[in-house]
């Protein structure tokens, strides 16, 4: 069986920490299994809970505006989250939620090596820039959204760029702007 295939299995019975027993569907991730581009939010809300599809509500909606924009389809890049089930009410992850749940992430990207990595939320920007040394960069989403970081070593060569939200659009119109001109420094990775 391919190897994204087996660790979604394993998310669809997981039981790792407690929010398995509020959740109606885990949501693995979906995409192009060789995507260049990576999206990782930070949980399913109340649609993807509903589907198993991660980005199919309303900032889902922005999601797909902001990729045609670019003129990238959305079968083309791989939509993850960093915690795969939703948590209650939506309330933000928890630390203990995140340590069960990340190597799930860290597998898919393992898989899918993309070129790079954006993470959309305060969350999974926390996460991956500690996993890739960028602990010292960490600021405010406000600060750092659209910054291009490089992350070279032996092993590999990765950016990782963290964006907005794609929600913060839907309760104020004038950062969908700010999402599009970010959204524009990822068309030369498609
Ligand atoms: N917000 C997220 O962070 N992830 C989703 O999948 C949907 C909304
Ligand atoms: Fe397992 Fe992650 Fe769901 Fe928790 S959030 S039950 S660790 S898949």
């Amino acid at each position: 069986m391919d190897e994204l295939k087996k660790i979604k299995n394993q998310v669809l019975s997981c039981k790792k920490c407690s929010l398995y027993r509020t959740r109606v569907h885990p949501v693995f991730g979906e995409g192009n299994p060789k995507a260049r581009i990576m999206f990782v939010g930070e949980a399913p809300g109340f649609n993807e809970d509903r589907t198993g599809r991660p980005f199919c509500g309303q900032a889902g909606k922005i999601l797909d505006e902001l990729l045609e924009f670019i003129g990238i389809k959305r079968g083309e890049v791989y939509i993850s989250n960093l915690l795969k089930c939703r948590p209650p009410e939506n309330r933000d992850p928890q630390k203990e939620e995140i340590k069960a749940c990340s190597s799930y992430l860290e597998r898919q990207i393992e898989i899918i090596k993309p070129k790079v990595i954006c993470p959309l939320g305060r969350y999974s920007m926390r996460f991956l820039m500690e996993k890739y040394g960028l602990k010292e960069k960490i600021e405010p989403i406000s600060k750092i959204h659209g910054k291009v970081f490089e992350v070279k070593n032996l092993f590999q060569e990765i950016k990782i760029i963290p964006l907005y939200h794609p929600a913060v659009a839907t309760y104020n119109i004038n950062m969908k702007e700010i999402l599009k001109r970010d959204f524009k420094i990822l068309e030369k990775f498609k």
